[in-house]
């Protein structure tokens, strides 16, 4: 790691951030305990300085300083911050790294993260000897990973003379909470100190609309109305800018696409009440949206113009946004839950918590008192918004987490120390999963699979579906689709009719070619007619495919590949044969993956899911086996959107004898009994409990250190 002492002439703004004057407390708090808790409102320069403070003070003479997000665009957008801040080029010696998107280099000492990554670094290196430093930034968003940080660092750090064995220097643990729970937090940490930064704000007034009330619950009414108030805020209130709350990039391109249509019929010399405004700047922000466009954000705007940021949840917390005066809330976020009726994660949009809602409005008043109007009424508050968001250890599937903590050598996931607990049955349901994946023995043990599995950043049924193709030498069919599948949406949705309809028979085009109605082929076709092509960018406009989607499942194509290499240079990589012809192959090897995910033809158009939920679902219109009258009884699917009915996604048409030496396994039953699987399911999950309990009771419990 190179010591580079460059002489860092700063912005004069970022001195006069809150965090400035306890620059030399807080390095010196960070020297005087393992374990520090920083609080602070957001926009007080904790996610962009201290890490430059820690820097400055020499803590990467001994390693590297790393910073999680639970958001990646966050790690990004920040480093690309920080490294302006500290003059240098991102990837030097301020880098990031997310999800198939490594921009480090060995000269890297400030490390800016997502912290699903620095949990994968834990599995390669559980002491982290690389780091001087961790701090897991916006804790109080309680994001799933976040929250296993928490416990694997506790359980790492919390004895130095046990943490001191395997390394030279002690490391040092900063945990970041935007003001929230921080006695819990400390408490959680040994008791640790607490560092609380001073901030002023401003008072916002608050005012409730007519528009959206406990009935509007389904309804997506809500994108017109932000649009209609953020319009009335830009004639009638006095300058600075507006920051709107909508839950998606659709949305919020939508709703941009109405603000520009509306904002040009204004007639700036009689409709604005404030004379000094002469026009408005509409810019989206969202998760996937190019980070040069991301840039712009910040950037003020020309003199007389007001800025309208249109944005996800992001710019809640993770990103602060100067001049912002007016909020506009639309009381929803999207977010992923576990759906009990489908017995999956969905990503859904819901009301945002009383507690969000004020963060939301808090946003305008950083430099001076602003103004905040909700378009929902105070019914809507009173009887649809709970209080707190519930953390996401809380809500969603725990099986790759869990297979985590497993091959950490956390034996006992239940009693792992946990902020707050996961309920019971949800780590039961993981563990099952994870069983019914051959991940873990019956005893709870990972398994020589599991411990392959694990190495994958993708969704454990993927992965198994993956090494299943690698074990029969057809790894070829499954890269790809593992690629497309984790990357945005490839297939472009314009918003004009017209051209809906020429997008979609482009898109059945290509579904057609694969010979076949199954959408993984379409996936798998797409990415192989793309990338033989002499100009791809021409063929992706040409078809309605998004080029930049593309290039990036390209590239996450080979990230997979290289870890598939990897693990296959080691002895014990299974190897099977087949014979049969090569479609069948590439859909019997989804089926290991995918058996989770079946349905069975009920009545007409109506499937029926074969997890013990028995769900009933309809293939997705977006699916070329949509409105199929065929002989097909059979499918496997991705996954589902939940609306008024429940849709499957991402459709494979499969035969019963594919998935009927697997189907037991979801229940140990004959799938056809499926009267008694409840009873069935409950003994079986009993069974892995008890067998777990009696494991821990023989040896002793093994720590993360001692892996
Ligand atoms: P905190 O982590 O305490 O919420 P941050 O360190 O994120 O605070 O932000 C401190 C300041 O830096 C804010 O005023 C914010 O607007 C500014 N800032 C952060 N990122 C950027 C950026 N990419 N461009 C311009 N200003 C930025
Ligand atoms: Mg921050």
């Amino acid at each position: 790691m190179s010591k580079s002492s460059r002489s860092k002439p700063k912005e004069v703004g970022s001195k006069q951030l809150p965090i400035y004057q306890h620059k030399t407390k807080l390095t010196q708090a960070v020297k005087d305990s393992t374990f520090l808790v920083v609080t602070g409102e957001t926009g007080s320069g904790k996610t962009t300085q201290l890490p430059q403070y820690l820097y400055e003070a020499g803590f990467c003479k001994d390693g590297r300083i790393g910073i999680t997000q639970p958001r990646r665009v966050a790690a990004i957008t920040v480093a690309q911050r920080v490294a302006q801040e500290m003059q240098c080029t991102v990837g030097r010696e301020v880098g990031y790294q997310v999800r198939f998107d490594d921009c480090t280099s060995e000269d890297t000492v400030v490390k800016y993260m997502t912290d699903g990554c620095l949990l994968r670094e834990i599995l390669a290196d559980p002491g982290l000897s690389q780091y001087s430093v961790v701090i897991l930034d916006e804790v109080h968003e309680r994001s799933l990973n976040t929250d296993i940080l928490l416990g694997l660092l506790k359980k790492i750090f919390s004895d130095p003379a046990k943490a001191s064995k395997r390394r030279h220097f002690p490391v040092k643990v900063v945990v970041m909470s935007a003001t929230l729970e921080t006695d819990k937090l400390s408490a959680f940490l040994d008791n640790c100190p607490v560092f609380a930064i001073p901030g002023r704000t401003f008072p916002v007034t608050c005012t409730f609309g007519t528009a959206v009330g406990p009935k509007d619950l389904e309804s997506t009414g809500y994108v017109r109305e932000v649009v209609k108030v953020a319009l009335d805020i830009h004639t009638s209130e006095r300058a600075g800018d507006i920051l709107v709350f909508l839950t998606g990039q659709s949305e919020i391109e939508r709703a941009c696409d109405l603000l520009y249509e509306k904002a040009e019929t204004i007639d700036y010399q009689y409709d604005v009440q404030d004379q000094t405004v002469d026009g408005i700047l509409i810019l989206p922000l969202y998760g996937s949206m190019p980070t040069d466009q991301q840039r712009q954000i910040f950037q003020p705007p020309p003199p007389g113009i007001r800025k309208c940021v249109v944005a996800t949840n992001i710019a809640a917390t993770s990103l602060t946004i100067n001049g912002i005066k007016y909020i506009v809330d639309s009381g929803f976020v999207k977010q992923l839950n576990h759906n009990s009726r489908v017995g999956m994660d969905v990503l859904e949009v819901v009301p945002i918590s009383k507690s969000e809602a004020q963060q939301r409005a808090g946003r305008a008043g950083r430099t001076s008192a602003g103004k905040c109007f909700r378009i929902y009424t105070k019914e809507f508050w009173e009887k649809c918004m709970p209080e707190y968001t519930i953390p996401e250890i809380q809500r969603t599937s725990l099986t790759a987490v869990v297979l985590t903590l497993k091959c950490l050598g956390v034996h006992d996931v239940i009693r792992f120390p946990y902020l707050d607990c996961p309920e019971e049955r949800f780590i039961l349901e993981a563990l099952k999963q994870l069983y019914q994946f051959d991940a873990i023995d019956r005893s709870g043990k990972v398994t020589q699979l599991g411990e392959l599995m694990v190495e994958f950043p993708l969704h454990p049924g993927l992965t198994r579906a993956l090494l299943k193709a690698a074990s029969l030498g057809c790894q070829d069919l499954l890269l790809p689709v593992a690629a497309m599948l984790s990357v945005e949406n490839i297939f472009i949705r314009p918003g004009h009719p017209e051209k809906q309809k020429e997008a979609d028979k482009k898109h059945k085009a290509l579904a057609a070619k694969t010979g076949s109605m199954n959408d993984f082929a379409t996936l798998l076709s797409v990415f192989q007619l793309c990338k033989s092509s002499d100009r791809p960018s021409a063929w992706c406009k040409d078809n309605w495919i998004h080029w930049r989607a593309l290039k990036s499942a390209f590239s996450v194509e080979n990230q997979l590949q290289e870890i598939l290499l990897r693990l296959q240079q080691k002895k014990d990589f299974p190897v099977e044969t087949f014979s049969g012809n090569k479609s069948e192959l590439f859909r019997q090897c989804l089926c290991t993956g995918y058996f989770t995910n079946v349905a069975r033809r009920s009545v007409g158009k109506v499937f029926c899911t074969m997890d013990g939920h028995g769900s009933m679902v309809h293939i997705h219109p977006s699916s070329s086996l949509f409105d199929q009258e065929t002989e097909l009884n059979w499918v496997i699917f991705h996954d589902v959107l939940v609306t008024s009915r429940v849709y499957i996604r991402t459709v494979c048409p499969i035969r019963y004898e594919w998935v009927k030496d697997l189907l037991p396994k979801l229940h140990e039953v004959d799938v056809y009994e499926l009267s008694s699987v409840a009873r069935e399911e409950v003994t079986d999950e009993e069974m892995i409990k008890w067998e777990m309990k009696e494991a821990a009771k023989r040896q002793p419990e093994v720590s993360a250190e001692d892996v």
